[in-house]
């Protein structure tokens, strides 16, 4: 990862890295983020470590919607919900293009 680049969308690559470390054991997975990070605030923003603080999805940046992760009992990463995909969420605005662990929003925008 670039240092010197913070912003929250320099963070996609981690986000991806993670979703395909599912299901996998955390600490194995956190060792190898740590290892490619200049901090580890950002994994958790995606992993919360304790279920008080569970989220089904997570934003970054305007229009970027990833899963939420968790580490269940058995130690292993997990989504806290894997039903949740690309088509569970209205976007916001009709403007941005929103997406879903990197996947188009399928519902289209409606007015309120
Ligand atoms: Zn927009």
């Amino acid at each position: 990862m670039h240092a010197g680049k913070r912003r929250g969308l320099d963070y996609t690559p981690l986000f991806r890295f993670l979703l395909s470390r599912v299901g996998a054991p955390w600490n194995e997975v956190h060792s190898e983020a740590v290892a490619r990070l200049d901090q580890q605030a950002p994994i958790f923003w995606m992993v919360a470590l304790r279920k008080e603080d569970w989220q089904e999805y997570v934003r970054l940046g305007e229009s970027s919607y990833f899963s939420g992760l968790c580490v269940d009992a058995l130690g292993l990463l997990q989504r806290v919900n894997p039903g949740l995909g690309p088509d569970s969420l209205a976007p916001q605005c009709s403007c941005c293009t929103h997406t879903f662990n990197g996947v188009p929003f399928t519902r289209r925008f409606e007015a309120p």
